[in-house]
């Protein structure tokens, strides 16, 4: 047990005094901005006569809990002494929240409770002040208390602090000894699996960034938090963070915890879905089963403002939070029933265990996205690790996270905006300044090194009138608040605008749009990782090491082995699992699919396929550069082989066509050829173990269309001393062709082929990014590939 605990003033209220209902729709986007608030302390600091103190800290310990913080003014001079809390406001005060109010009151209360007693006053004058920034308004309203009253309401909300303090505490002592005790789940480690295990160990001990390239079948999620959790049980930290891109990536590490549990482990855990996925009442409202999460889907259409589970969210809250703490594995069942039982949103109440729970497995946005990333990362004091998934997707994902795009063409008018009233027009003004903005120009895209100012204001006055527009009633679509999410993107991304990005204008049909586009999001990621003690990051490709580094924002460390250069992070290179003559690697160099030759060579294509088909009786993969390519192929082998169907990725396949593709390819289903795209959702993130994959063809090397964003992606690199192209277009093009390829074997006892086609494979800068496991067979020509492939299956 510990004998004495911290808290901020802040986090003490919240926990404790928090009241009333789950802000939704409008009222979380209807409040000042957090800069506007930093903006408004500080103005309101400066008018405040001579004399007062300002940020004055205070600590105080009290029941065995040690409270700090810092007042916002103190009038020392004053008798008795006032003691000020500033909040900002977009409304007038008889329209906040009842509960909020209180909120404010309660962190006063406690400022005072702490000055009190600091500086041994029996009185003390509590005041707030809300700050109307829109009207530069101040209402404020006073209570003298004595320091015995401050003192009473101080130990009731300590009271309950501790308490829960002291039941996580049973818990982790608990979860400790059982992570202590805890063995191996699957008893034997697989051929590498120790040596990752021991990495990612030392590194949590250690703190820093360790980079682990692990091929198939080494069994990462394993060798990463079985470490940790027994990083758990030495006390090296608190807390596991495990960040992935995907939801299949979510679910092997909530097999991993099960393995663990069912072992005997007694750590509680919380596995984070996307809203839509959990939402009750979009699946009352559909009677429908929620749609599995994909990264880029538009967000569910919901009117959270009549739900009645955000209603008294924070009062049932604390009862709730108890129950879930004893039941311990949050999965979404139990998350869902806890939520049902206590009438509460079940993906809010997931996000509020989060802070609690020994493991988190969620997207990386809760951690790296400047608009989703969760203050208590920022406020907590625990010691984390955060256990990377799939890490080689987290450059381009930040960067997105780190964009921001507006366009004059509005939603369509189901929004709720309408010209009748004060937000609707304010919306059409800014659709207006986009529209007029850089149309003297001749081109149709234009890029700046600034941002736009003109276009902020603009969004900003947009933001001002929300509070009022929701105050008289005024309600939005769902379609009409996804785009107030994307007019607070661009805001966020104006404000935190910085060298590498660069303002895209786009003028196309009487319409402009305007694009923060970032280039490279390294900065901001390295911020955000040195504010968690130990990042394990990992993927079958982290190759080369030295781009990943950087990309990743994990280059600051100090290196474990004598031959970095001591700002690198720890690498790991784990080698093949599966023998090497398991798999067969062909590579065909005798045709040039560089853009411009590429339809010279299509007729030899369709014949390379069937050469690949009828070399042995199985499920082939096709994989091309773009759809249009692969249409192109796809109609030409329909007059070729008109007797052999396909099977082809389409666009915006949905989840149920993606899993009737899948299907093709499981065992005992008839031979199958598909064609799918490189780095698609048929490249990553896929098992096709045993027969379900004999081989895969790789269409070229993968590389980027080029265009205006990669261009600029190119000379950033260059700017900061890199090498343009090869950060740009070349690595995260072979990153996706040795995805794509890691399709094929699956576990040591498959046999397949990758068949690499393009001139380019034979240059020495692709090649050298083959992993040293593989032996490719060069073929000259199409009946040395025949051969070389009836050589391979022979071998079986
Ligand atoms: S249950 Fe659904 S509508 Fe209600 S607050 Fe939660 S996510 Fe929003």
């Amino acid at each position: 047990m510990t004998d004495l605990y911290r808290v901020s003033v802040t986090e003490l209220v919240q926990f404790s005094c928090r009241s009333g209902d789950l802000p939704t729709g409008l009222q979380v986007s209807s409040g000042p901005t957090a800069s506007e608030g930093q903006k408004a302390h500080r103005k309101l600091q400066k008018r405040r006569p001579k004399g007062v103190e300002t940020e004055v800290a205070v600590t105080q310990t009290l029941a065995g809990l040690q409270i700090s913080g810092r007042i916002d003014v103190v009038y020392p001079g004053q008798l008795p002494p006032i003691i000020e809390e500033i909040k900002s406001t977009h409304v007038s005060v008889d329209k906040l929240d009842h509960g909020q109010q209180q909120l404010h009151w309660s962190q006063a209360k406690v400022y005072g409770y702490c000055y009190a007693m600091q500086y041994d006053l029996e009185q003390v004058a509590i005041q707030v002040v809300w700050y109307n920034t829109l009207e530069d308004t101040e209402h404020s309203a006073q209570q003298i208390m004595s320091r015995a009253e401050l003192a009473t309401f101080a130990e009731q909300v300590v009271r309950r602090y501790l308490d829960w303090m002291r039941l996580l505490d049973a818990h982790r002592e608990k979860a400790r000894h059982t992570a202590r005790e805890l063995r191996f789940p699957y008893g034997e480690f697989r051929p590498g699996q120790r040596r990752m295990a021991e990495s990612v160990y030392r590194v949590i001990r250690d703190g820093g960034n360790l980079l682990a390239e692990a091929p198939t079948g080494t069994g990462k999620t394993m060798s990463v938090l079985f470490p940790a959790v027994k990083a758990i049980g030495a006390n090296k930290i608190d807390k596991i963070l495990y960040l992935t891109a995907k939801r299949t990536t979510r679910e092997l590490a909530q097999i991993a915890i099960q393995k663990m549990v069912d072992q005997g482990l007694v750590l509680t855990y919380v596995i984070l879905q996307a809203k839509k996925n959990t939402c009750f009442c979009l699946r009352e409202d559909k009677s429908s089963e929620p749609a599995p999460f994909q990264l880029g889907d538009p967000a569910p259409s919901l009117d959270e403002s009549a739900c009645a589970y955000c209603k008294g969210f924070f009062d049932r809250l604390p009862e709730a939070r108890e129950a879930l703490l004893k039941a311990g594995h949050l999965t979404q069942e139990v998350i869902e029933r806890y939520a049902r039982d206590f009438q509460l949103c079940p993906f809010e109440l997931a996000l509020q265990m989060l802070h609690w729970v020994d493991i988190a497995v969620c997207d990386y946005n809760y951690v790296y996205d400047p608009l989703v990333r969760l203050a208590y990362f920022d406020e907590s004091r625990e010691r984390m690790v955060a256990l990377v998934d799939e890490s080689h997707n987290l450059p381009d994902r930040a960067r997105s996270m780190y964009s921001g795009a507006l366009s004059s063409r509005l939603p369509a008018a189901t929004t709720g905006f309408s010209r009748k009233d004060l937000l609707g027009r304010r919306v059409q003004a800014l659709a207006r300044v986009l529209r007029r903005s850089r149309s003297d120009e001749d081109a149709s895209e234009v890029v700046l090194a600034e941002p736009d100012n003109t276009v902020y204001n603009a969004c900003q006055r947009v933001t001002e009138v929300i509070s009022e527009f929701s105050e008289k009633g005024g309600r939005l679509t769902p379609e009409g608040l996804e785009w107030l999410k994307t007019l607070y993107r661009y805001l966020k991304i104006h404000e935190l605008f910085a060298p590498s990005h660069r303002t895209i204008w786009t003028r196309q049909d009487r319409h402009t749009e305007v694009e923060l586009f970032c280039c490279d999001a390294t900065r901001w990621l390295q911020v955000l990782n040195e504010k968690i003690h130990a990042k394990v990051f990992f993927s079958a490709t982290l190759s080369p090491p030295a781009f990943y580094s950087h990309r990743l924002g994990a280059m600051s460390d100090g290196a474990m082995t004598d031959d970095c250069p001591p700002h690198w992070p720890k690498w790991l290179a784990l080698d093949a699992t599966f023998p090497a003559e398991n798999q067969g690697v062909f590579v065909l160099p005798f045709i040039d699919l560089r853009w411009h030759a590429r339809a010279r060579f299509e007729s030899r294509i369709v014949q390379l396929i069937d050469i690949l088909r009828t070399s042995k009786a199985g499920h082939y993969l096709v994989f091309f550069p773009s759809y249009g390519f692969m249409n192109q192929i796809h109609a030409l082998w329909q007059q070729y082989r008109p007797d052999i169907p396909v099977v082809v990725q389409t666009t915006d396949s949905k989840d149920t066509e993606r899993e009737a593709f899948l299907a093709h390819f499981s065992a005992g289903h008839p031979p199958t050829l598909g064609f799918a795209i490189i780095g698609g959702v048929f490249a990553e993130g896929v098992d096709f173990e045993g027969d379900r994959l004999s081989g895969a063809m790789i269409l070229g090397v993968g590389l980027p269309q080029f265009n205006l964003r990669q261009s600029l992606l190119k000379a950033e690199f260059e700017q900061q001393g890199l090498p343009g192209f090869d950060y740009a277009y070349r690595y995260p093009a072979m990153t996706r062709v040795l995805q794509t390829a890691g399709r094929v074997i699956r576990s040591e006892t498959d046999r397949g082929v990758v068949v690499l086609v393009d001139s380019r494979f034979n240059h020495a800068e692709y090649r050298t990014r083959f992993p040293n496991h593989w032996q490719p067979e060069l073929c000259a020509q199409e009946s040395a590939f025949a051969n070389a492939l009836a050589a391979f299956w022979r071998g079986s």
